[in-house]
C-alpha cells in the first residue's frame, strides 16, 4: 500500500524545532514552491495531484470562489489505482462546510472589535478544528486497516490551528507531537510499503498569528528527493506504484 500523509502547512523549521523523529522519517527536507505567485493551499494541492500548475485554472474565478474547484480523478495520480481512498483533500474529496465555517470564524475574529466576542470566536474555532482532526484521523487509520492499494488522508489543523495560535509555541507543539504519533502509527502498520509525508507550504510567525511560508515539507521512508516540485509527486507515484 502507498500512503500519503498529508499535512496542511506543517513547518519544516518546526519540525526540525520539536524534533518529530516520525514525520521526518529516513529522507526529509523542503519543497520548492517558486513557481507559484502565493503559497495558496489550493492552488498547491491541485497541482500535487494533477501533475500540473494548476494556479491560473484555480484562480480563474476569483479567490473566493477557488475552494469549489474539484478535479476529476482521471486527471490525477489516484486514477493509477484500482481502490484508493483520498480523505478531505482541497479540490477532490474536501469537506466544504467545515472548511467554510473555519474561513467565516477566522474572518469574524479579525473583523470584530469586542475582546470578548474574540475570544469566543478563537475557541470557537480551535474546538471545530480540533473535532475536524479527530474525525478525519478515525477514517484514516480504519482506510489503512482496508485492503487498499491508496490511502491519502488530508490533515488541515496545523494550517487553521497555525493562522491563530502561531506565536503560542505549547499549542503548536502539541499538534506536532500529535502528528508525529500519527507518523509513528502508520509506519507500524505492516500493510504499508511506501510512506510519503508531504505539506503544500510551511507557516511563518506574523506578531502572534501565522502566514504561509514559501517551501512546504517533504518525507519519505524510501527515496531522498532533494528539493522537488510540489508538481514532480505525480511521476514519482507513477513509478513507485509500477514498481510495487
Ligand atoms: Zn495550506
Amino acid at each position: 500500500m502507498i500512503v500519503i500523509f498529508a499535512i496542511d502547512a506543517l513547518e519544516y523549521n518546526l519540525v526540525e524545532e520539536f524534533n518529530c523523529k516520525n514525520l521526518k522519517q529516513k529522507y526529509y527536507g523542503k519543497t520548492d514552491i517558486s513557481e507559484f505567485s502565493q503559497p495558496r493551499t489550493m492552488v498547491l494541492w491541485s497541482s500535487f495531484m494533477t501533475g500540473k500548475n494548476k494556479e491560473d485554472d484555480v484562480l480563474e474565478d476569483g479567490n473566493k470562489e477557488m475552494w469549489n474547484k474539484k478535479w476529476d480523478i482521471k486527471e490525477t495520480f489516484f486514477s493509477f489505482f484500482e481502490n484508493p481512498v483520498v480523505l478531505d483533500l482541497p479540490g477532490f474529496s474536501y469537506d466544504l462546510g467545515f472548511h467554510g465555517k473555519s474561513r467565516i470564524l477566522l474572518k469574524n475574529f479579525f473583523e470584530t472589535k469586542n475582546l470578548e466576542k474574540k475570544e469566543n470566536l478563537k475557541k470557537e474555532y480551535n474546538k471545530d478544528a480540533f473535532d475536524h482532526h479527530r474525525k478525519i484521523k478515525d477514517k484514516f487509520f480504519k482506510a489503512l486497516g482496508e485492503d487498499r492499494d491508496f490511502v491519502l488522508g488530508y490533515f488541515s489543523v496545523a494550517d487553521v490551528i497555525g493562522h491563530l495560535n502561531f506565536g503560542n509555541k505549547v499549542i503548536m507543539k502539541m499538534i506536532y507531537i500529535e502528528l508525529d504519533e500519527m507518523a509513528e502509527k502508520i509506519k507500524k502498520n505492516k500493510r504499508v510499503k511506501s510512506l510519503i509525508i508531504l505539506s503544500d507550504h510551511g507557516m511563518k510567525a506574523i506578531g502572534r498569528f501565522g502566514d504561509h511560508s514559501e517551501y512546504g515539507f517533504w518525507s519519505t521512508n524510501f527515496k531522498d528527493l532533494k528539493t522537488p516540485k510540489i508538481t514532480e509527486f505525480y511521476e514519482l507515484i507513477r513509478g513507485i506504484k509500477n514498481e510495487s
